[in-house]
């Protein structure tokens, strides 16, 4: 068994963006409730976060940005808070107690880094962050601080080379932004095509700048993706880059709305390949900072990262969910239990369409 920690505390799940709002923190404590049924924290680390410091925030925030997101979150009125993309009905609501529930996603996201760089732990998991749409001075797409980022900046002020793989359903791209310009963070993402998602960005083309070229990869892939074409796209390029750039730390964003039940995105995953992709993440290097993300269907949340955090530990939980579980939620298999129907003509489609930008990935970064 490797050894693992899994970094929540319940008070991370109490706030509310918005009644209606899609991004439901009561993710995080269903996910962290049903390890809890399967004993997951009987043999491995449960470790409450800390806030991070705002020297943290810092790293990567503007100090405009982060003094307004804590006015915000006191319920102050501010004027400007659109020029922050911060709006009552849009993605990013302001709510009471946002700088403190933001600031601890950092900062477990930071002892997730800590655990693994100090080799306490081979794997620590973060389900509350993944926020990698945040930019330096303004929110985006429910994430209102970047903790990928930041974590992964405290790793390389330690000198350390770390390969960033992120396999939410959009774009990285905050996280891609952050480290355009460097050589020592390998960004790669896989992604519903900007065309038809958001945030729009992630094509083949963007590859880094400056000494950052050739250190960004994007695939975007079709809508309808299902696993097979997913797995195969994945296990063509993920492996080859991060064997060659040879990381000391793998970071990964583990968002789990590319499941086919996501009401947000238009991809076909089931919970099978999904697990299949986390254990190729598994084999790609011994040091492993693992960051949740996306994922709107709170079911699909719950069972796809309690199977994650099984592959991170090489534990294996049985399909039936423990019967406090399911009384209490009404999840009965822990896998799913349908596949999705499958057009054939889209299949067909999806998989030229990953095909070619396979293609050209291998072209332009010589694999
Ligand atoms: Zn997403």
């Amino acid at each position: 068994m490797r050894r693992a920690a899994f970094v929540y505390e319940e008070a991370q799940s109490r706030h509310v963006l918005r009644e209606d709002h899609v991004f439901q923190p009561n993710r995080l404590q269903l996910t962290y409730e049903l390890l809890n049924c399967y004993g997951a924290f009987e043999d491995s680390l449960l470790i409450a976060p800390k806030m991070a410091e705002e020297a943290d925030l810092l790293s990567f925030h503007t100090e405009d940005y982060v003094s307004t997101v804590k006015s915000l979150s006191r319920g102050k009125e501010r004027g400007d808070a659109a020029a922050f993309n911060f709006s009552a009905a849009g993605d990013n609501p302001p709510y009471e107690g946002m700088y403190e529930v933001s600031a601890m996603a950092v900062g477990a996201s930071l002892v997730a880094a800590e655990l693994v760089a100090s080799g306490e732990v081979d794997v620590a998991f973060n389900i509350s962050g993944g926020l990698h749409h945040a930019a330096p001075g303004y929110a985006s797409g429910f994430c209102v601080f970047n903790d990928a980022v930041i974590a992964i900046l405290s790793l390389v002020k330690r000198g350390l080379r770390i390969a960033y793989v992120d396999i939410d359903a959009h774009h990285g791209d905050g996280v891609q932004h952050a480290f355009y310009e460097s050589d020592r963070v390998l960004t790669i993402s896989l992604h519903e095509w900007g065309r038809y998602l958001f945030p729009g960005t992630g094509g083949v083309g963007e590859t880094g700048k400056g000494p950052g070229m050739g250190y960004s990869v994007n695939l975007p892939l079709f809508p309808y993706t299902d696993d097979q074409t997913y797995l195969w796209a994945f296990r063509e390029i993920v492996p080859p880059l991060v064997e060659r750039f040879k990381p000391d730390i793998l970071v990964t964003q583990l968002g789990c709305d590319t499941h086919y039940l996501d009401p947000l995105t238009h991809f076909l995953l089931t919970t099978e390949g999904y697990s299949e992709v986390v254990k190729e993440l598994r084999g790609l290097a011994p040091k492993w900072v693992a960051l949740g993300g996306g994922g709107y269907e709170i079911g699909v949340v719950a069972r796809a990262w309690t199977l994650a955090y099984g592959v991170m530990a090489e534990r294996e939980w049985p399909d039936e969910i423990p019967a406090e579980f399911q009384e209490r939620y009404g999840l009965k298999r822990l896998r799913d239990e349908s596949a999705p129907s499958i057009d054939s003509g889209m299949k067909e489609q999806a998989r030229r369409f990953a095909e070619r930008g396979v293609a050209e990935i291998k072209r332009s970064f010589s694999l």
